[in-house]
C-alpha cells in the first residue's frame, strides 16, 4: 500500500465536497472560494501520541478529538469551520487502524459539514496535525486583545474533568462509572458551537480551554493589557473532581486544561440582556468574574478575601 492508495481509500474517496472547493484533495493545493463578506481564520494544532492521547486508544477516537480540538479554535474566534487539511504520520501501514481513523475523522467532520480538503501522509512516530479554516464576518474575529476593566467574565461549562480523566490514566483508579465520565469528557469534547451567535453579539474577547482556565484567561489579561479577579465559589468544577480533589478541587480545576468550553469577557452594561438571550436559549454559562485595570490573576472568597492566583496550565516545555 503506497501513500497515494492510503489517501484515496481512506481519505479523499469519503471526503464532502461543497461549491466553495474549487479544488480538494488531489492536486498540489486546495482552491477556495472565500464567500464575500468574510475573512478567513487558520488554525493548526498537533496531537502527538502519548503527549495528547494514548497510542492505545481506539484511533476513531485519536481521529475525532484532533478534529475537535481545531474546530474549538475557529468557533473561539467566532466563526464557523469550514475546510480542514490533515497531515498524518503513522508509524506502518494498519489497515484495521486506518479504518478505525477515517471512520471516526469522517464521522466528526459530517458533523460539522466541514470539508477535508489535502493533507500529507508520512511514516513516522504517530501524530496528528490538522490545519482549519474558518469563516467570519468581516471585522468581526473574536480576538484575545478585546476585553476592558469591568468587562463581566463567562465560562461557558464545567471545567477539571478532563484533567481528572488524565490524572487517572497513571494512577489509582477510580469506580468504573466515574472512570468513563470522565473519559468522555477527555475523548469527545464537545466544541462550543451553540455559543458562536452569543459570541458574535456580544463577546470582547474570547479563548477555549485547552491549557486550564487560568493560564487561558491569563491569555486575555495579557493580551487585553489587565487583570481578571475571579467569584471563587461561582467557578463551576466538574462534580466528580470536587469527589477526588477535595480541598484541591479549585487549583486543580483552574489547571486543568483539555475541556474545551469557552472563556469570553463581555461589557458589563449588557449583562441583563445576555443573562436574557441565554435563558431563551436555553444556554448555560457562568459568570465568574470581571476584567480589572491592575494586571494578574486574583480569586475572590465567598467572605470577601481576595489572593493571588498563579497561572498555572498545561506546558510542552
Ligand atoms: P505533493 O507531492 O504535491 O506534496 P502529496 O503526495 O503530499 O502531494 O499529496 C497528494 C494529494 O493528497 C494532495 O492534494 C494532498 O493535499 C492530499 N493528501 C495527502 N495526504 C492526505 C491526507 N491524509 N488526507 C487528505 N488529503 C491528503
Ligand atoms: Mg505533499
Amino acid at each position: 500500500m503506497n501513500e497515494f492508495a492510503i489517501i484515496n481509500s481512506f481519505f479523499k474517496s469519503q471526503a464532502i465536497s461543497t461549491k466553495e472547493v474549487l479544488l480538494g484533495i488531489g492536486d498540489d493545493a486546495a482552491c477556495l472560494d472565500i464567500p464575500s463578506g468574510y475573512h478567513l481564520l487558520v488554525s493548526t494544532d498537533t496531537l502527538v501520541s502519548d503527549v495528547h492521547f494514548l497510542a492505545s486508544w481506539d484511533a476513531y477516537i485519536i481521529a475525532w478529538k484532533s478534529i475537535m480540538v481545531n474546530v474549538s479554535d475557529i468557533i473561539a474566534m467566532g466563526g464557523e469551520p469550514r475546510w480542514l487539511s490533515l497531515a498524518l504520520t503513522i508509524p506502518s501501514y494498519n489497515e484495521s487502524w486506518l479504518a478505525r481513523f477515517s471512520q471516526g475523522f469522517h464521522e466528526a467532520l459530517a458533523q460539522y459539514n466541514i470539508c477535508l480538503i489535502g493533507g500529507d501522509t508520512t511514516a513516522g512516530p504517530l501524530s496528528v496535525t490538522i490545519t482549519i479554516q474558518g469563516i467570519v464576518p468581516k471585522g468581526r474575529a473574536i480576538q484575545r486583545n478585546g476585553a476592558s476593566p469591568g468587562d463581566r467574565i463567562w465560562l461557558s461549562g464545567e471545567i477539571g474533568g478532563a484533567a481528572q480523566a488524565v490524572a487517572f490514566l497513571n494512577s489509582s483508579t477510580p469506580k468504573e462509572e466515574d472512570l468513563s465520565v470522565l473519559m468522555q469528557k477527555l475523548q469527545f469534547p464537545v466544541p462550543r458551537r451553540d455559543l458562536i451567535s452569543v459570541l458574535q453579539r456580544y463577546a470582547t474577547a474570547a479563548i477555549d480551554i485547552s491549557d486550564g482556565l487560568g493560564a487561558d484567561l491569563n491569555h486575555i489579561c495579557q493580551a487585553s493589557n489587565l487583570g481578571a479577579n475571579l467569584f471563587l465559589d461561582a467557578i463551576p468544577i466538574h462534580p466528580l473532581v470536587k469527589k477526588y480533589q477535595l480541598k484541591e478541587a479549585l487549583s486543580f480545576a483552574l489547571a486543568g486544561g483539555d475541556d474545551y468550553e469557552l472563556c469570553f469577557t463581555t461589557s458589563a452594561n449588557q449583562d441583563g440582556e445576555i443573562l436574557n438571550v441565554l435563558k431563551a436559549e436555553p444556554l448555560a454559562c457562568f459568570p465568574i468574574g470581571f476584567m480589572e485595570a491592575k494586571p494578574g490573576l486574583r480569586g475572590t472568597s465567598s467572605d470577601g478575601s481576595v489572593r493571588e492566583l498563579i497561572p498555572q496550565g498545561y506546558s510542552h516545555f
